[in-house]
This record gives C-alpha cells, sequence and structure tokens, in this order.
C-alpha cells in the first residue's frame, strides 16, 4: 500500500505573516492525519522559516525548483544542498510553470531530477499534456515521453525514490479539474507503463494528480486507485481548503 501525499505548491506567494498563519492553521489537521503525509513547497526565501515552523509537527517541506550546480559563479540560482541543509525532503521538478517560463526542456528536467536525487532529495516529477495535446488525443504519448527523458538519464530504478505528479496543463490554475476518470486513467496508463520496465517502481511510486484539486473535488480523486494524494496550488493557500484536502486524503 502507498501512503498517500498532499503538497502544496505555494508559488511566487506569501509573506512572513501569511506563512507562519498558514502553518499554524494546517499543522493541526497534519498531525491528526497519521496516514498521510503531508508537505509544502514555499518560495526558496520562506524555507528557513517553515523549516522552524514545522520542526516540532509532521509536516515536511520542499523548494519549488533547484539548480543542477551546487555552488559557483550561477547568479540567482539556488542549489539542492542548500536546500538539504535546511531539512528539505522533496524538490518539485518539471514543473510546467518551469517548462512554459522558463523554457526548461526534458534534458534540463532530467538533469535537474539527477541533481535532486544525488543530494538527498526526493523529486517530484511533474508531467502532463496541455489542451491542445488532450485534444489531439497524445496525452499518454506526452507523459510518457516526459517520463522517458527522466528514465533514459537517470534510470528506471531512480524513480524507485521520486514522486510523479500527473498535472494536466489546462487543469493547472483554471479551475478545470480533471474528472476523476480522466485523472485515474492517465495515472493508470503511467502505472502500466511503468511496470513494462520495473514492477517494483510501479508498485511503489505515489502518483499524486494535480490542478485546481479542491477540498471539494479531493475525496473522489483520491479515492481512484492509481491516484495517491495531490499535488495542490492555489487551494494550498487557504487553510480550510488545504485541511479539507488532507481529509480528503485520509
Ligand atoms: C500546481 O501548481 O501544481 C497546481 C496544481 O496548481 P492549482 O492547484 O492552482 O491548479
Amino acid at each position: 500500500m502507498r501512503t498517500p501525499l498532499v503538497m502544496g505548491n505555494w508559488k511566487l506567494n506569501g509573506t512572513k505573516e501569511s506563512v507562519a498563519t498558514l502553518i499554524k492553521g494546517i499543522e493541526a489537521a497534519a498531525d491528526a492525519a497519521t496516514n498521510v503525509e503531508v508537505a509544502v513547497c514555499p518560495p526558496t526565501i520562506f524555507i528557513e522559516q517553515v523549516a522552524n515552523l514545522v520542526a516540532n509537527n509532521s509536516i515536511e517541506f520542499g523548494a519549488q525548483d533547484v539548480s543542477t550546480n551546487v555552488e559557483g559563479a550561477y547568479t540567482g540560482e539556488t542549489s539542492p544542498v542548500m536546500v538539504k541543509e535546511f531539512g528539505a525532503k522533496y524538490s518539485l521538478v518539471g514543473h510546467s510553470e518551469r517548462r512554459q517560463y522558463h523554457n526548461e526542456t526534458d534534458a534540463v528536467v532530467a538533469a535537474k531530477f539527477v541533481a535532486i536525487q544525488t543530494h538527498g532529495l526526493i523529486p517530484v516529477l511533474c508531467i502532463g499534456e496541455t489542451l491542445e495535446e488532450r485534444e489531439t488525443n497524445v496525452t499518454t504519448t506526452v507523459v510518457e515521453t516526459q517520463l522517458k527523458a527522466v528514465i533514459d538519464v537517470a534510470g528506471i530504478d531512480a524513480l524507485e525514490n521520486c514522486v510523479i505528479a500527473y498535472e494536466p496543463v489546462w487543469a493547472i490554475g483554471t479551475g478545470k479539474v480533471a474528472t476523476s476518470e480522466q485523472a485515474q486513467d492517465v495515472h493508470a496508463h503511467i502505472r502500466t507503463w511503468l511496470a513494462e520496465q520495473s514492477k517494483v517502481v510501479a508498485e511503489k511510486v505515489q502518483i499524486l494528480y494535480g490542478g485546481s484539486v479542491k477540498a471539494a473535488s479531493a475525496k473522489e480523486l483520491f479515492s481512484q486507485a492509481d491516484i495517491d494524494g495531490g499535488l495542490v496550488g492555489g487551494a494550498a493557500l487557504m487553510i480550510e481548503e488545504f485541511v479539507g484536502i488532507i481529509e480528503g486524503a485520509k
């Protein structure tokens, strides 16, 4: 059995005050949900604050992005080693906003995946199709290509120690959540495709759904056989919504 994981991606949001309020507001629910892993990915500048706020509760945290470089003349970057030093467990990689606004190719995503694992963090590998790709029936080809790019570089066994987040681009931040059937179909396809390469990986890897998850939609999504929790953007900034989503994963 895979443990459900509910992860908040705060994107470029927060103040010192709102970060403290948010963590205080969700910690009781996170602690009470003993069969659910709860994590947040704050903007890098809030990582130390979050590390302090979660020191005595069960909330884990991660980065939204890291560099492939560990140190040196790379202005503006944050290395996985730095993030790890503050106690982070995860780093997102390949989020559609990074692919779209920062031109991160599959090759860059694969290099970041390796850097994240090499330095002791768990990559949360985001994949998913655009609306046009869904409408032209290439969803499964798109997610396979995105996964293959990482597997070709890191090897299939590396996926034993990662999280996959299936995030249809058309559902991210749009309010258009995939139906539980649409999401389950793709999750099942990903797991079957992985099983052809490694049954161990397919059985073990948590596959999260991401895209406009709300408290109202969480339970049904998370009750699908191949959906192991959610990567949550907008609703992760709202205490009641995020608590409802954690409860939906119990
Ligand atoms: C995300 O940023 O990964 C995400 C799923 O955002 P939202 O929940 O706002 O669609």
